[in-house]
């Protein structure tokens, strides 16, 4: 190759965004070496850099714990929506809130140019705060609401998520619409639906939410309900079998209905169901849940799970990533620079939507 060509080359992939560091090894002077040694107009395109590598900023994200099916979508959803846009770096916080705090530490210490915080006490939001202004960086947290208050206390913080009501709600809504539609539903003909309920970790907004929701909506639908049982299964598919048998054992076959807070929950559930013969030889009882995790779309199309509710990870992980880096290169979020509206100017809220083997494609 021509030293022009070189030049050239070197230009353009600085303008792109792109590494010069290919692996024909022509890039390991770097773009401040060839080029600016050349004094050529060409060879020195605008530096947009924002501290980040290449010009793109760098993102610290904490995620509550990999181990969680739902933030393994947000999370992919991060890492993708980054690509050619912003470099992140992405741990593990443990379900450890002491472990998240050193971790932001790091990232402080390490200069990123924004946060984006799942973070493991929802309370905790204030210390993060606090932390972040100190340091004048942005902060975006995700999926675990931090109070208004705390958010109010740094003109840069922010809230992406889904309103755990609504996801209540329409869960709620398909048993009611599933228990009118089919009278057998109601197996001691008293009128009232009896049911249990597995609910997310306590005190975590949408487990709150979604627990009380679901039921306004089937007595909103003019359904008598009785509550049998309700347990903590902290959103784990293992405790939600372990919990479904236990509710088994004291209960049997007085259950009518099965609400979980989330998927994962509802399939340990439905484990626990079928060893009790449950989905074989016309014995059936409904599930609901909350996500449209991959598995739980299969148990949709099994017809172990009767419905549950589109948690959008795509766009949460999208929105928080845009939001993110937008903030990081000061630039004013709104709709045309980011995708996504603000509302009250500090919140992304993306939709829920109700999924049901008729509908699983709207969940891809
Ligand atoms: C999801 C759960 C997940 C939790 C993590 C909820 O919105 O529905 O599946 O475990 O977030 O915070
Ligand atoms: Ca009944």
């Amino acid at each position: 190759m021509q030293k022009k060509q070189v030049i050239a080359l070197l230009a353009l992939t600085a303008m792109l965004g792109l590494t010069a560091c290919g692996s024909n090894g022509s890039g390991s002077a770097g773009a401040g070496g060839a080029a600016s040694k050349d004094n050529n107009a060409a060879a020195a395109p605008a530096k947009t850099d924002n501290g980040g590598a290449k010009g793109q900023p760098n993102i610290g994200v904490a995620i509550y714990k990999f181990d969680d099916t739902f933030m393994t979508g947000v999370r992919n959803a991060i890492s993708d929506a980054a690509s050619g846009k912003a470099k992140v770096d992405i741990v593990d916080s443990q379900n450890s809130q002491p472990t998240q705090n050193d971790k932001v530490d790091l990232f402080i210490t390490k200069k990123v140019n924004a946060l984006a915080i799942n973070p493991v006490d929802n309370t905790a939001a204030g210390v993060l705060i606090d932390k972040a202004k100190a340091a004048n960086l942005p902060i975006v947290f995700f999926n675990r609401e931090p109070s208004a208050d705390d958010l109010k206390k740094y003109d840069k913080a922010y809230y992406v998520g889904a309103k755990g009501s609504e996801s209540g709600t329409m869960q709620g809504q398909i048993l009611a619409d599933y228990w009118k539609a089919h009278p057998e539903a109601d197996k001691n003909h008293d009128g009232v639906m009896q049911y249990v309920m597995l609910t997310g970790e306590p005190g975590h907004p949408d487990a709150v939410a979604r627990t009380k929701y679901s039921i306004d909506a089937i007595t909103g639908a003019g359904i008598k309900v009785q509550k049998l049982a309700e347990d903590t299964a902290m959103w784990d598919r293992v405790k939600g079998q372990e919990k479904m048998a236990a509710f088994l054992a004291a209960n049997g076959d007085k259950i009518e209905a099965v609400l979980a807070n989330n998927d994962d929950m509802a399939l340990g559930a439905i484990e626990a169901l079928k060893a009790v013969g449950y989905f074989k030889d016309g014995k059936y009882i409904p599930v609901v849940s909350v996500d449209a995790t991959a598995p739980g779309q299969q148990a949709l199309q099994d017809g172990t799970l009767l419905g549950t509710v589109l948690n959008d990870a795509k766009n949460q992980g999208k929105a928080t990533l845009n939001l993110a880096a937008a903030l990081a290169q000061g630039v004013t979020p709104d709709k045309a620079s980011i995708g996504y509206d603000i509302t009250d100017g500090k919140y992304i809220w993306v939709p829920y939507k109700k999924i049901t083997k008729d509908n699983i494609a709207d969940a891809k």
